[in-house]
């Protein structure tokens, strides 16, 4: 008893979504994907602390593929788990690289985001923790974004994987904290490290005092559970230093840096680091 409507924007979309779907078993292969880097500083010191690694999809007709497009559609025909292996592995890899010129009380982390479907594959925990091993890099410096919503699929199981995870001495991260699940009880028992406030919250934090006591209280109940907050999305001087304001840790976001390619990356540390660390290049 109803009416639906076709449109042309309609069928444009499933056509795109079904050359996506095609090109994208291809894509790692023929050497399209790329891993950049945003950073992630300090919000008191303006230190540059770690990095956000995010895929990249250049396409030679399609152009550069948004990770909205692409990556729904991965986790849907499964490429999502090749296709984050690969970007994990990458990204530390490139973080061995920086790490490697740099003092060891002065090394970058690298945050490598997991989505649902890498999450639920039996042995998550073994795999991932064999890959860091695997790349030399020191398990503490990765730390894994999940949402809120993937351990909520299944918290009596999503819990003995992060104990899993965490033992071995990975950093975990809820990625867009305050847009998923409304229980807060979770927080109290799972081995989390950092909260990851939304850039919802952010985006109007200075106009509307609403958004501000969100974010305030995040922040507070964070630091009383001893979790490290980000604030994502951070694109202008006046949320920076509100959430400076609200003692907020660590900061990302357009306002310092773009995500950017990995060769750009050495001289955004070099220029955030000098003049202690002369040695980058
Ligand atoms: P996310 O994990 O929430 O990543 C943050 C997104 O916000 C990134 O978009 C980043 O470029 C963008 N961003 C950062 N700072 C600002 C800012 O100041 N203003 C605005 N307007 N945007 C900002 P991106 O790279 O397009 O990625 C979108 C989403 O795709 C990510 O959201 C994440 O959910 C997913 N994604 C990206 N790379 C991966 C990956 O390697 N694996 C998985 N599973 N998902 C990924
Ligand atoms: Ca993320
Ligand atoms: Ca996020």
């Amino acid at each position: 008893n109803t009416f639906k409507y076709f449109s042309r924007a309609m069928h444009e979309r499933v056509q795109y979504d079904m050359q996506i779907t095609q090109e994208l078993q291809k894509a790692i292969e023929k050497n399209q994907m790329s891993v950049h880097f945003q950073p992630q500083l300090r919000s008191h010191k303006d230190r540059l602390v770690g990095f956000e690694a995010l895929l990249r999809w250049s396409h030679p007709h399609l152009g550069q593929v948004k990770p909205e497009d692409f990556i729904p559609i991965a986790e849907t025909n499964g490429l999502i788990c090749e296709i984050g292996d690969w970007c994990l592995k990458q990204a530390l890899s490139q973080a061995n690289v920086w790490n490697e010129r740099l003092p060891s009380h002065e090394k970058v982390t690298i945050a490598v985001n997991v989505s649902s479907l890498q999450f639920n594959q039996s042995n998550f925990a073994e795999h991932i923790i064999a890959i860091v091993k695997d790349s030399g890099l020191p398990l503490q410096l990765l730390e894994l974004e999940i949402t809120e919503s993937v351990i909520m699929d299944n918290i009596s199981t999503a819990a003995d994987i992060l104990h899993e995870l965490h033992d071995s001495g990975l950093k975990i991260s809820i990625d867009d904290f305050g847009t998923g699940y409304s229980s807060l009880s979770y927080l109290k028992y799972l081995p989390l490290d950092t909260l990851k406030i939304d850039r919802s919250f952010v985006k109007d934090l200075v106009a509307d005092k609403n958004d501000r006591s969100i974010v305030k209280t995040i922040i507070s109940m964070a630091h009383n559970l001893n979790l490290n907050v980000v604030a994502e999305g951070v694109e202008d001087i006046e949320q920076w230093n509100m959430l400076l304001s609200f003692s907020c840790d660590l900061i990302q976001g357009y306002y310092f840096s773009r995500p950017v390619p990995f060769n750009e990356v050495a001289e955004l540390l070099y220029k955030n680091r000098n003049p202690e660390i002369q040695a980058i290049s």
